[in-house]
């Protein structure tokens, strides 16, 4: 264990923390933002169960109306394998209340008792007190609530701190809304902290300062990096120095199976590290872990950050599925935080081998024709295809275009890989991919890198 993280795990989590004032948010927060307000209704919703209240306020609709009687669900023990015989699986059908709860409005943090096992999970895997100025919100995906984040602190022309490259899907979402970009370079530990050292420190006054710094520390996609405690550490120290939020997008926190210790999320360092809590807003998902198609996100961070948000769903979405969130309710009781923890790590396992499955096939075919690093975390390759450079003059290089490639001739080829540029918020053309290992059988992967090892070839030969 690296000394800095034993330090760190020593000081525990009874470390005393100071809060942030409420007023740091309101300077961050977009003109949107601040001027959205909570329904005039929402307060009148909590009166509904008051005792002996006989309430005529909701449009909510009649149970008996619906036609379902129950919703069958069974699930697999955690920890077991999908196609093995003597597993149970156990019935956990939903009926009565619970049938009425799935089938009905709930309010926009989700259901009561979810949201309560979502911030006693967050509790005990990020090592944080109950009396720190944070909750928990539930959305419906992290996409979502993504969006709405975005929302809640950019106005146009504001500045943006993002990884180079960053999420292909927050990319077209910081475009709409006209911000200005600052990409912040990585390499294997993650962003480079002395990079974002510099860029703050040379920062023009006459510009407002970068209010985020939007970062997927584990696994990241697309570059499969998983951010060094240490970079954890300076980035930390920077957002206290220069008063950013970071916005920590991490869908692939349980999908961590490098052989280093799994370094602490923000959420905890914030802590340990600063002593002093509230500068970082988390998403999680249940995408990765339990199913996609439940669309169930997490926010976790400062009240008024997430009342902001709220304020947005409570006018768009209102709430996530509650059958989404009753089928987790009933999986979370079943389970406990230990279970869910426990499949966690099968499934971090599971992606460990598909990698190493896709490491010797990209060792077999791809050996000179492209440059990779090996992910620690998730279920993506960022592969550098070594395409003839578009431009190369002594002083510039244009790195050749993947986009023109994977389009007009790799597609053509029977192979399909997502273009770098995709990833990257300042236009420039790139000659690197994500690569999926998720899917494919091995069989499948070794095809499918043989046949982009086969047109590359002839790219780099025509
Ligand atoms: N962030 C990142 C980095 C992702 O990779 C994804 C899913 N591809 C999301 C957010 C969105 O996840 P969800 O399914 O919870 O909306």
């Amino acid at each position: 264990m690296p000394s800095s993280e034993a330090a760190l795990r020593a000081q525990g989590s009874e470390t005393k923390v100071e809060v942030l004032p409420s007023q740091f948010y309101e300077d961050r927060l977009s003109t949107v933002a601040r001027a959205r307000k909570p329904s005039p209704i929402w307060d009148l919703f909590s009166v509904e169960f008051n005792p002996g209240i006989l309430s005529m306020l909701a449009g909510k609709p009649h149970p008996d109306t619906f036609p379902f009687e129950y919703i069958q669900l069974g699930i697999r023990p955690p920890g077991s394998e999908p196609d093995d015989p003597s597993v149970r699986v156990q019935d956990l059908t939903i009926r009565d209340d619970e049938l009425a709860t799935a089938l009905q409005y709930n309010v926009t943090p989700g259901i009561p008792e979810l949201n309560q096992w979502m911030f006693k999970m967050m509790q005990e895997v990020h090592k944080r007190g109950p009396n720190e100025g944070w909750r928990v919100s539930i959305g419906p995906g992290s996409q979502d609530l993504l969006y709405k984040a975005f929302n809640a602190f950019l106005n146009p022309g504001d500045m943006v701190m993002v990884e180079g490259p960053t999420y292909p899907g927050a990319t077209p979402i910081l475009e709409a809304l006209s911000c200005q970009y600052v990409p912040i370079d990585t390499d294997q530990d993650g962003i480079i902290a002395s990079e974002l050292a510099k860029i703050l420190g040379n920062w023009d006054p006459s510009k407002p300062m970068p209010k985020i710094l939007y970062t997927i520390p584990f696994g990241s996609n697309p570059s499969g990096v998983t951010a060094s405690l240490e970079r954890r550490v300076e980035i930390l120290k920077l957002s206290k120095k220069y008063g950013f939020i970071i916005l920590e997008d991490d869908p692939y926190y349980f999908l961590y199976y490098g052989d280093a210790p799994r370094p602490p999320s923000y959420f905890t360092l914030e802590k340990q590290v600063l002593g002093e809590v509230g500068r970082v807003l988390r998403f999680d998902s249940f995408s990765k872990v339990l199913s996609a198609g439940f669309r169930i996100g997490w926010l976790t961070g400062p009240e008024r950050l997430l009342a902001a948000i709220e304020c947005h769903s409570a006018t768009s979405v209102v709430q996530a599925s509650s059958l989404s969130q009753v089928v987790i309710l009933k999986l979370l009781r079943e389970w406990g935080v230990e279970g869910l923890v426990k499949h966690a790590d099968k499934v971090a396992k599971f992606y460990k081998k598909r990698r190493d499955v896709m490491a010797a096939c990209l060792d077999r075919h791809l050996k000179g024709l492209a440059e990779w690093s090996q992910p620690d975390a998730a279920m993506f390759y960022w592969l550098k295809l070594k395409l003839p450079s578009s431009v190369d003059l002594k002083s510039v290089t244009i790195e050749g275009d993947s986009t023109v490639f994977i389009r007009s001739k790799a597609i053509d080829r029977g192979v399909l890989v997502l273009p770098g540029a995709t990833a990257f918020v300042d236009g420039r053309q790139t000659a690197c991919v994500r690569v999926s290992f998720s899917l494919l059988t091995e069989k499948e992967t070794d095809e499918a890198i043989r046949r982009l090892a086969e047109v590359l070839k002839e790219e780099i030969h025509s």
